[in-house]
């Protein structure tokens, strides 16, 4: 009877909590962290050895990477060991961490934190908490405050499908997912909308994105789509299953709907020179360079043949966006483009547009991610 009442609770923890782990700062090469509690009280333990506990009142404490392994000082009483952990007391407990080499902007978490060494001895800092808390750091910190409860439960959605889609995509490193838009930005910051943030992701809990066959979407999105969302083709040169271009007539109002840039002619010309041997010196091509217009989305720019895909003009000159149009106005090339982001998936601003046009969140994901179900899993 006691066994089976073990086997029923261990069921009910696996149903009902599912953790992430996050890789925290994992772009840089961190040798050296202080923590310091900003509401409620940690455990915390050096190789799963229980050590002490550390309140909102207590100092920093610090953690670095030493010779020897990692080297925690708390309130000047030292410890030299491979694992260092921080549990909290209960959920709503959050903690502060800030790099200090490399000097790197303090960031507040909630869940467990961890950290351990890699194998060149520098820190892995991993944040391990309930998926959903993890969501509503990644809701804020990728759609802002100020935003419509619907709105919130689109990014909800589709931020918990994509975690779900790429649990592993950092196996490698120990974690889940990266904290950056590698994967999706986790920077909680708690602002004014947080409430709000936290009912949407509450209110869709457990609920994704997926086709028939049950497989998750492949929930891209970007800031702006400028009136026509791109084919994955044209932005990574390889089709996603469900995802195709199509127009977007919600966002072409909004504030990241179009933008200029002026460039040099003489370095505009010099990049086609060197990069594709292009015959600037010939009058009919060096216009083709300098007249260019699309009106429609196109992948290559001025024509296929010539094998120039739009996408490396946008790395190559850091644009907004690959849907623009270009005109010689005295010594520079003025390029006028449309949207922010790569077009691939969710208008951002276009789906803030429908749930401020009263749109449900049900039918705003339908609208950008055509023959999807949501699924409560
Ligand atoms: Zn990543
Ligand atoms: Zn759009």
């Amino acid at each position: 009877m006691r066994n089976l009442l073990l086997i029923f609770l261990v069921n009910i923890s696996v149903v009902f909590s599912q953790k992430i782990t996050v890789g925290l700062y994992n772009e840089h090469i961190v040798k050296s962290i202080d923590i310091s509690i900003q509401k409620g009280s940690f455990l915390f333990f050096t190789d799963s050895t229980l050590v002490g506990a550390i309140i909102v009142t207590s100092n920093p404490l610090r953690v670095e990477a030493t010779e020897n392994g990692l080297s925690i000082n708390c309130n000047n009483q030292f410890y030299t060991c491979t694992s260092f952990k921080i549990i909290p007391d209960r959920f709503s407990d959050f903690f502060q961490i800030k790099p200090l080499k490399p000097e790197l902007k303090a960031r507040s978490y909630e869940g467990e934190l961890r950290v351990e060494l890699t194998k060149k001895n520098n820190l892995i800092i991993k944040n391990i908490l309930e998926l959903d808390d993890y969501l509503e750091g990644v809701v804020e910190s990728e759609a802002g405050s100020g935003q419509l409860f619907e709105y919130y439960k689109v990014q909800s959605i589709i931020s918990r499908t994509f975690a779900l889609k790429n649990w592993n995509k950092h196996d490698k490193d120990g974690f889940n997912l990266c904290d950056q838009v590698h994967c999706q930005a986790y920077l909680h910051k708690r602002n004014s909308s947080k409430n709000t943030i936290d009912s949407a992701v509450n209110a869709t809990s457990k609920i994704v994105l997926t086709y028939q066959d049950s497989s998750y979407a492949p929930t891209y999105f970007h800031a702006n789509c400028g009136g026509q969302i791109s084919d994955p083709e044209w932005v990574w040169n390889s089709s996603i299953g469900g995802l195709y271009t199509f127009e977007d007539p919600y966002c072409r109002h909004t504030k990241q709907a179009t933008w200029t840039k002026s460039i040099p002619l003489a370095r505009w010309k010099d990049y086609f020179k060197k990069t594709y041997d292009f015959p600037i010196e010939d009058s009919a091509y060096f216009n083709l360079l300098t007249n260019f217009s699309q009106v429609q989305r196109m992948s290559f720019f001025i024509h296929p043949q010539f094998g120039i895909p739009l996408r490396d003009l946008r790395e190559e000159f850091r644009l907004k966006s690959t849907y623009f149009s270009v005109k010689l106005i005295e010594n520079n090339v003025v390029l006028t483009g449309k949207g922010f982001g790569h077009g691939v998936g969710l208008c951002q601003e276009g789906a803030m547009q429908m749930a401020k046009l009263g749109f449900t969140s049900e039918e705003i994901l339908n609208f950008y991610y055509p023959n999807t179900t949501l699924k409560r899993q």
